[in-house]
């Protein structure tokens, strides 16, 4: 009987594997049962969301049926998982049903999570899940002037470049509009590079810092957000500085205020993931995968390439680093299994993103060293306005895949 192989969510990384996987039984003739459970009838390209927030770009432009998965040859669930029981190699769904499987992709993205911050959670508005885009989008519109507080909370969060392509999009906007503004990023300090906006490296950190000059925008940095007091648009922080012998740590607390507040989830563990049996040990909102093969370390059949597994190997949360990781883990299980193509390794990323009113590509050269990924070579390879057209058209011809 055929390899059964169970899909567990179908965003970016899930509807990569179901129709690589799709496409390799139809042209190696592969006995192999491909199923993908999904808890939406659609398939989002969260990347899009900036553009509902930032262009009005509809919903129905972010978004594929994931049914369509059907003319690839795959079998789709429309259900949500509540639990995996790896031991006996089954999914629990929501209605009580169950889902076996012979090997399981789990490519369940991460949960935002809003908790753990007074105020966080009813506070300001953000481009995380579509609905809140179009929220954000209508509050841009009306944004007659002022200050606009764009907080992260914790690295690493969705796509390292958000804050700062968002920052310098809008900022471009407000200044062709005539919009008096002044837009600053509360960025959580990082030991190595400073803030947020150095984090892929001088070559990219220089292209925002351009921007952040022409547009007013500010970087400022901090040890923690500690609450939200919506009512007098108020962002507490801390930040904590060693004293002078280093035997001490003093922690100050300061505040920055905003007429308009953009928020940045925190990243959290899927629920079917937040369990001792996936949790990364080493960081909880994350969940452990091994990096040379991103198997779950006591399950050889359960493969995890979705965002919530990304930084226990090393890669980032970002789409680029989850489309690699999903056709390295799928190619060892084809070359396993059925012994065709080869293993596949990650050595670059690349990534199109706007930069102000142009747009850039981005690449970053990624090494595995046998015991994690390291990534930080990070180049802007072209910056021009053919390359913001480039970024839309690439995120809506991965979802044409899907809407055929
Ligand atoms: C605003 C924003 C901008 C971004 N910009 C970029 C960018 O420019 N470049 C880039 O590379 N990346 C970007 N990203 C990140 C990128 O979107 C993610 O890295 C990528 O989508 C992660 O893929 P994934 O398959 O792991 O998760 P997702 O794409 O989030 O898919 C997870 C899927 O699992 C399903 N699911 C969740 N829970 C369950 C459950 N219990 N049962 C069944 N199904 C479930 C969901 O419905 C969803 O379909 C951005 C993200 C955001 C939010």
């Amino acid at each position: 009987m055929g390899k059964k192989i169970v899909i567990l969510g179908g965003g970016a990384a899930g509807t990569i594997a179901a129709i690589n996987f799709a496409e390799a039984k139809r042209k190696h003739g592969l006995d192999m049962d491909i199923t993908v459970v999904n808890k939406d009838e659609w398939t989002y390209m969260p990347p899009l969301w900036a553009d509902v927030a930032l262009d009005g770009l509809p919903i129905e432009k972010t978004r594929a049926p994931i049914r369509n998965l059907e003319k690839y040859g795959a079998s789709v669930i429309v259900k949500e998982a509540k639990k995996i029981e790896p031991a006996e190699r089954k999914i629990l769904l929501s209605d009580g049903e169950s889902i076996s499987y012979d090997y399981l992709f789990v490519t369940l993205g991460l949960r935002n999570g809003w908790e753990g911050i007074p105020g966080y959670d009813k506070a300001g508005y953000h481009n995380y899940d579509p609905q809140a885009a179009v929220e954000l989008n209508k509050t841009l519109r009306n944004f007659k002037g002022g200050k606009i507080v764009i907080a992260v909370p914790e690295v690493p969060f969705r796509c390292g470049i958000y804050p700062m392509e968002f920052a310098t999009a809008l900022g471009h906007i407000l200044h062709t509009k005539g919009i008096k503004s002044k837009i600053v990023i509360l960025s959580p300090k990082m030991p190595d590079v400073g803030d947020i906006s150095w984090a892929l490296g001088k070559d990219i950190g220089k292209l925002w810092h351009k921007y952040f000059e022409k547009y007013n925008i500010e970087i400022k940095r901090h040890d923690g957000i500690e609450k939200i007091d919506d009512s007098s648009r108020t962002v507490s922080m801390k930040e904590e500085e060693e004293t002078h012998d280093r035997k001490a740590v003093i922690t100050k607390h300061f505040e920055e205020t905003y007429d308009l507040l953009i928020k940045v989830p925190m990243p959290r563990p899927p629920d079917p993931l937040n369990d001792p049996q996936f949790l990364y040990e080493q960081d909880k909102r994350f969940v452990k995968a091994r990096p040379s093969d991103f198997r779950h370390p006591e399950y050889d059949d359960i493969f995890l390439t979705g965002e919530h597994s990304m930084p226990p190997t090393g890669l980032g949360t970002a789409g680029v680093f989850v489309d690699t990781a999903t056709l390295k883990a799928l190619s060892i299980l084809l070359h396993e299994l059925y012994g065709v193509g080869e293993p596949t390794e990650v050595h670059s990323v690349a990534c199109v993103a706007y930069s102000g009113d142009k747009g850039f590509l981005g690449v970053c050269e990624v090494e595995f060293n046998g015991q994690e990924y390291t990534w930080r070579n990070c180049y802007n390879m072209a910056e021009n306005f053919v390359m913001k057209i480039i970024k839309r058209a690439f995120y809506q011809g991965w979802l044409d895949k899907l809407r055929i």
